[in-house]
């Protein structure tokens, strides 16, 4: 075991950087000191960026390089984690790095992302040791807030643009391989936007002992209208929901062949015995590059258990859509609020509808033949002699295009941990082969980035 990388893990965990307890905040800009700290010791300048929003976790920059004749890599990851706390069903203390006899070690952040964190500098400072010339020029973009929607993030980053200078590719370091045993490099996510569609009634909660039989509900307007927004084959009816979705190339669809993925391993996991298409690729294809459309509650409605014959005056759905390229979430947003009022229309109600929009995000979609998933596949292929797979996510992480944009660089995203590490779990772990592996396939990145492979 590599003790250096394990020991410097361990103190990494051991801070409480849960960015959404507020009384953590402490916890939080002390791991971003410990980091820094690191950076300037292997030789970067490094410093602790305030966030731009109050009371959020500050960021973390550093840099090593200047060579005009050198490509300029930025490295993104953060150093808040999700809560955990024993009582959730942890064999052992969350922030005390433990190993239990196998191949892993467990803490929360193990694998989302301080392990992914400590296999970068490991390998920078590493690569810094070597005597022959560093390949690249490194820009480091830490953020303590990404498990509470990386609040602050952007103004902070737009504000503080100059210390990175020209930058040529953006390393992503926070998604996980593709399956257990198959290294991959992510190309996309989706984006999404959430809103909030209110039906207001009568001006208190009544009885359905007196209203009932009388008046209109807003719950079952709210239900006969949410009940058009998607059929039963998971078609999102919105109109022209689809209208700017591209249609999959042969290029595209290539690249799914070159993927281990089990249905009926799905199916056992999620706990279903049946999907909306009982086709492999094709069920990929819904959960990556296609979009949809979920809802997720009823504020306002009853919903403890008994049975309360309360008539709610006011509800609010909340419904959700993932989008694809070349989706714009506003957009979609817009044509979702014109088809909700038009339906709404329909029902010929004296209720009065309202809908907010809750926030939303853009996809991502990179270029997989660029430079740097060439060197990142030649770096996977060598040190696992595996061939790697491209995949994308379902979820949405959008500051991956407000930094593609922002910088003017294409991004990659590198997994270093694996699926069954549990990320926002109890018993998070990674494995300590993926985290020396990681180290590794960074080095060997930068240095095929350098070589041109
Ligand atoms: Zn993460």
């Amino acid at each position: 075991m590599d003790d250096a990388i394990i020991d410097f893990l361990r103190q990494l965990i051991a801070f409480k950087s849960v960015s959404s307890d507020k009384n953590q905040a402490n916890e939080s800009r002390k791991t971003a000191e410990f980091i820094q700290v690191k950076l300037e010791e292997i030789g970067f300048h490094s410093k602790i960026v305030s966030n731009e929003e109050k009371d959020k976790n500050p960021l973390v920059f550093g840099k090593f390089g200047d060579d005009r004749n050198k490509k300029t890599i930025l490295f993104y990851s953060h150093y808040d984690v999700q809560p955990a706390e024993i009582e959730d069903g942890w064999d052992t203390d969350p922030f005390v790095l433990t190993s239990k006899g196998d191949e892993y070690v467990y803490g929360r952040g193990t694998d989302d992302d301080k392990g992914p964190i400590t296999a970068t500098i490991f390998a920078l400072s590493e690569l810094l040791q070597e005597n022959n010339d560093f390949p690249v020029n490194v820009r480091i973009l830490y953020e303590g807030e990404e498990e509470s929607s990386s609040g602050g993030f952007e103004e902070t980053v737009l504000k503080n643009k100059d210390f990175f200078g020209q930058v040529d590719g953006i390393m992503i370091l926070d998604t996980s391989w593709f399956t257990d045993g198959q290294p991959s490099l992510d190309y996309g996510f989706r984006g999404i936007t959430y809103l909030a569609v209110e039906i207001e009634g009568p001006s208190s909660d009544q009885h359905s002992g007196m209203v009932g039989g009388v008046i209109r509900e807003p719950l079952i307007d709210l239900i006969y209208l949410m009940s058009r927004f998607v059929d039963l084959n998971g078609k999102v009816l919105i109109d022209r929901f689809y209208d700017k979705v591209n249609p999959i190339t042969n290029d595209e669809k290539e690249l799914y062949k070159n993927l281990e993925f089990s249905l009926q391993e799905f199916k056992d996991t999620v706990g279903v015995s049946r999907l909306l298409n009982e086709n492999a690729t094709e069920s990929l294809m819904n959960m990556w590059r296609n979009p949809c459309l979920s809802i997720h509650g009823i504020e306002g409605a009853f919903s403890a258990s008994g049975a309360k014959t309360v008539v709610p005056g006011k509800v609010i759905g909340k419904v959700s859509m993932r989008l694809v390229p070349n989706q714009d979430p506003e957009e979609i947003t817009d044509l979702f609020i014109q088809f909700t009022e038009k339906e709404f229309e329909k029902l010929d109600s004296p209720n009065k509808l309202s809908i907010s929009p809750l926030g939303s995000g853009d996809w991502w979609f990179g270029d997989v033949n660029n430079f740097l998933f060439t060197a990142g596949k030649a770096a996977l292929e060598e040190y696992w002699k595996i061939s790697p797979s491209f995949a994308r996510s379902g979820g949405s992480i959008p500051i991956i295009p407000f930094m593609e944009k922002t910088f003017n660089a294409p991004a990659i995203g590198v997994g270093i941990g694996q699926p069954s590490d549990g990320a926002h779990g109890q018993n998070e772990r990674i494995r300590i082969k993926n985290l020396v592996g990681g180290k590794e396939v960074i080095k060997l990145t930068l240095k095929n980035i350098s070589a041109d492979v």
